[in-house]
């Protein structure tokens, strides 16, 4: 069942001149419709803000001012609504007023033009079928909030999880690392062969909790403008973090001029080490690796790249390596939890961006994403 308050079923009426707002009403009375006269544009955008059924608006009651101030309001309304409208035109008009007013009143959107004098049945299907469609409308809002809130309930969830796991997990692999240490010599080749793998496991399981935790991390980023980060700043930290790796694989890096953005210096770090993390990871045994940075303005974005000399990734799975615990390899070949890029394309939809991969098997892989200006 879904939540629909009275209000959120009624009728209002602005017909303010004449008997029609009253003989409206009575004739919706007959379908037990409730409805609820109001005297001016005005007073109707207040009513509309507490909850409609349908509006059903007299020509004459509403200037083409207030049209525009009732499409502004309906602009502001969120995307699962879109109030029905009932305009009641008077009869023998020019053909060039009627296309006129039609024009006009065709930013409302949802809007059914009815012509006077008309019958009450006609009245009343037209509010019979836009009440119906209203109230699915109601339907999917309460579909959206019950989907959000169950959304949030297991954020929450994976949140606290990797975060109380985290101590004892930590426990097990240092008590695990003392055994080892302290008792050794007593352990013959088995049982140290055996703490060993406990260990191992151990440490997956804390860089897993560790992933999740970044992306559970990554849906709080609060809305509203984002503070001004200097991207090289963010790229030179990432870099640090993955000195060691970078000398190892005999890695060369490429880094063009970053821009200024709007995005915290921690994510776009985060961002820069998964991706490069990654072309370090899959870089091919047989040619040189060497990873390109570079950021240049398009549109209303700006638009960076991450690409390397890789093992490159098969299109079919361009999409799918950033859902959550999704990994092309097994970890023996090579080792990761899958969070990476899903962490990556949390925090860059969080800004509003986008984030996509450009690659072909063999042909090294360009990661792109977008950061809104
Ligand atoms: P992880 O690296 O821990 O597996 P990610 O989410 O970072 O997790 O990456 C998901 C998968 O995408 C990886 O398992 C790998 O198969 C593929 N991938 C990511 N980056 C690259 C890259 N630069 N080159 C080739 N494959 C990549």
């Amino acid at each position: 069942m879904f939540r629909r308050t009275a209000s959120e079923a009624r009728v209002l009426i602005l017909a303010p001149v004449g008997r029609d707002a009253e003989l409206l009403a009575q004739t919706l009375r007959t379908i037990d419709v409730e409805s609820v006269p109001v005297p001016s544009v005005d007073a109707l955008l207040k009513e509309l803000r507490v909850g409609v059924g349908a509006a059903v608006i007299a020509d004459e009651a509403i200037p083409p001012r207030q049209v525009h101030e009732l499409t502004s309001w309906l602009s502001s309304e969120p995307p699962w609504s879109d109030p029905p409208i009932i305009i009641l035109t008077p009869g023998g008009q020019s053909k060039l007023y009627s296309n006129q007013r039609a024009q006009q009143f065709s930013t409302l959107g949802n809007f059914t033009l009815i012509e006077r004098p008309t019958r009450p049945e006609i009245i009343q299907s037209a509010v019979r079928a836009s009440l119906r469609g209203r109230m699915k409308q109601y339907e999917v809002r309460s579909r959206q909030e019950a989907l959000l809130q169950a959304n949030s309930d297991l954020e929450q969830f994976a949140h606290s999880a990797s975060h109380d796991l985290k101590e004892p997990l930590r426990n097990i692999r240092l008590f695990n690392e003392l055994v080892l240490k302290e008792c050794g010599d007593k352990l013959d080749v088995r049982a140290t062969g055996m703490l060993e793998v406990v260990g191992a496991n151990a440490a997956r399981m804390e860089n897993l909790l560790a992933d999740l935790l970044a992306y559970t991390q990554a849906s709080n980023i609060p809305e509203g403008l984002p503070e001004i980060t200097d991207g090289r700043k963010a790229l030179h930290a990432a870099l640090g973090n993955l000195d060691a790796s970078i000398v190892e694989a005999q890695a060369e890096i490429i880094a063009g001029d970053l821009p200024a953005v709007r995005m915290r210096q921690s994510h776009l770090q985060q961002i820069f080490q998964n991706l490069i993390g990654n072309a370090i990871k899959y870089r091919r045994d047989d040619c040189p690796l060497r990873i390109s940075i570079t950021a240049s303005r398009s549109g209303e974005c700006w638009l960076c790249s991450v690409a390397d000399t890789g093992i490159g990734i098969d299109p079919e799975f361009r999409e799918k390596i950033f859902g959550i615990f999704q990994r092309l390899h097994t970890t023996s070949e090579y080792p990761g939890t899958g969070m990476g890029l899903a962490i990556c394309q949390r925090i860059v939809e969080r800004y509003r961006g986008r984030i996509w991969v450009e690659s072909e098997p063999g042909q090294g892989s360009t990661f792109c994403f977008t950061i809104p200006v």
